[in-house]
């Protein structure tokens, strides 16, 4: 039995980091009542495409656009190690950082679908609860999941909050948020094309792309 707010994790490359990540997990601590969310950057793997963003620029980024939310915490744990971090491995990092504490993994429906790909899936709730957001409209029964997935699913799903809170690890929650529909992907191409993309990201971190001359800005 925990008696401390649980502390959520939200990982991404953040390529650049904007409202559509930012607005999501601040109604995730308000509603699941997080002590605060951590924002873990990740090392991309040399297989996949590379961030354009240097892993220090993006750190940048995610600090000037958590700004002054103390809710927020940009945890660079993950770009201190050499290569890519397994989620696994940064979870049980946090579990050794935090004993006791609930912790929340959130991700949003997309990354649900393909969890079943990621090493040892099956474990990261003995560490963990996972926290799966969605859109309005999005339904589980109506989602196209693999059907290990979703047996697997079935006993962890629970609609009480409480068991977040009072429970480590082990509970699968279903959460709508509002969706924003902005990509790191658009606002780079926006970038490229001379556009500005003010308003879909914290001004800060406009700045400082512009500063840094990132994403092709003119
Ligand atoms: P890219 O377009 O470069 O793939 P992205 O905008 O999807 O990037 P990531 O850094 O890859 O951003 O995402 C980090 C996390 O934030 C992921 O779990 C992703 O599902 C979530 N996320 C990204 N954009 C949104 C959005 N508009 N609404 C809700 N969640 C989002």
């Amino acid at each position: 039995m925990s008696h401390d707010r649980p502390i959520g994790i939200l990982g991404g490359t953040f390529d650049p980091p904007h409202f559509g990540h930012l607005r999501p997990a601040l109604e995730l601590v308000e509603t699941l009542e997080l002590d605060h969310m951590r924002l873990i950057p990740s090392h991309i793997p040399p297989h996949r495409p590379q961030p354009v963003a240097t892993a220090t620029q993006r750190l940048a980024m995610l600090q000037r656009a958590c700004g002054e939310e103390r809710r927020f915490q940009v945890d660079d744990r993950e770009l201190q190690r050499n290569g890519p971090s397994y989620t696994l491995d940064t979870l049980r990092a946090l579990r050794e950082q935090w004993p006791d504490r609930p912790i929340c993994f959130c991700l949003g429906m997309d990354a649900l679908l393909g969890l079943p790909q990621w090493y040892h899936w099956q474990e990261l709730t003995e560490l963990a609860h996972i926290v799966v957001s969605y859109r309005p409209g999005w339904s589980l029964e109506s989602a196209e999941l693999d059907e290990d997935l979703r047996e697997w699913l079935k006993p962890r799903l629970t609609r009480n909050m409480a068991d977040l809170q009072q429970q480590r690890c082990g509970q699968v929650w279903l959460q709508e948020v509002s969706q924003l529909a902005i990509s790191a992907t658009d606002i780079r191409r926006r970038i490229a094309e001379g556009h500005s993309p003010r308003f879909l990201m914290p001004e800060p971190v406009w700045q400082y792309i512009q500063q840094q001359q990132l994403y092709g800005v003119r």
